[in-house]
């Protein structure tokens, strides 16, 4: 049994991984905003749950959201949590009294898809995670590519408009991909269409709570609201430049969607698809496939935990 951790811009998942691969119970914990020695509490409090739960555990596979230097197991620099230059992997070892690894969240979720997942039959993937920010990974010939020093596959920092916004969060950039389409980008983009749209179900919703996120705008697209179902199509849109550029420099068999903007599903991904199909080039566009992540929001955690597995 080994224990993977998904900690997001928002949120820490987790779950035991047994020897059947199967997930056991998850844990799902909420950001507040805690500073670093905190955010170390409530990784090292969520590993002590789930072993409370899940009996004998061997090893700790940790995604973050963060550049992490893979030989050392040193969290970098992170766009979302405080984890500059923290050595989680020997801080967390110590602390739990196990093997731990620790990886960049986006590669953990490429290993997931590539070994049980919608990547599977594939030998150059790349995978795009939709949360907060935008998260990446990559397989190159069958295997997770990291780059030089662990920090490839940051492709929600793809630049699709050199003149943009500025990135949400720490990136010095502009006109990054993540300020454009991430599941943040769909809350944005679903307040500005709720305003001009107030009669609109996504307008009723605005006058409610004050707010609209990406959940809601999901949701009431799924519902039919038109209002709703066009800011999705917007953002897929977006999404769909951005990966443009990622396949014609990538050449990739698939590109596997993940994160927790995937329920939006074909709502998002078909405008995704329409741009790729018009402005990739030809024979790129019509070989690679983009399709949804078969363990959604999960596969960080999936992935984290086959990298604890590989400890043992
Ligand atoms: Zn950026």
């Amino acid at each position: 049994m080994v224990i993977g951790l998904d900690a997001g811009g928002t949120k820490l998942l987790g779950a035991s991984l047994d020897h059947d691969l199967e997930l056991g119970p998850r844990l799902r914990h909420s950001w507040a905003g805690e500073d670093r020695d905190a955010t170390l509490d409530v990784i090292a409090r969520a590993v002590e749950d789930i072993r409370a739960q899940a009996g004998e555990v061997g090893a700790v596979g940790l995604g973050v959201p963060a550049l992490v230097d893979w030989s050392e197991g040193v969290s970098r620099w992170s766009n979302h949590l405080p984890l500059d230059h923290v050595p989680l992997r020997e801080l967390m070892a110590e602390r739990l009294g196990l093997p731990v690894v620790v990886d960049n969240d986006g590669n953990a979720a490429v290993l997931a898809e590539h070994r049980q997942g919608a990547a599977r039959d594939s030998e150059n993937a790349v995978f795009i995670a939709l949360g907060t920010g935008i998260g990446g990974g990559l397989v190159l010939g069958g295997q997770v590519y990291r780059g030089a020093h662990g920090y490839a596959g940051e492709f929600g920092h793809l630049v699709v408009d050199h003149d943009g916004a500025d990135c949400p969060g720490a990136c010095p950039g502009r006109g990054c991909l993540e300020a454009l389409a991430s599941g943040r980008a769909i809350g944005v983009a679903g307040e500005r269409a709720a305003r001009s749209a107030p009669d609109s179900p996504l307008g009723r919703r605005l006058a409610e709570s004050g707010a609209v996120l990406g959940q809601a705008v999901t949701e009431l697209a799924h519902d039919g609201d038109e209002t709703a179902r066009a800011v999705l199509a917007d953002v897929g849109r977006r999404l769909g430049a951005g990966l443009t550029g990622i396949v014609n420099a990538l050449d990739p068999d698939v590109v596997v969607v993940g994160g927790g903007a995937v329920a939006a599903g074909d709502l998002l991904l078909d405008a995704a698809r329409e741009v790729v199909a018009a402005r990739a080039l030809p024979p790129v566009a019509r070989a690679v496939r983009i399709v949804p992540a078969r363990f959604g929001e999960e596969a960080g955690v999936f992935g984290a935990g086959l990298l604890a597995r590989e400890l043992l």
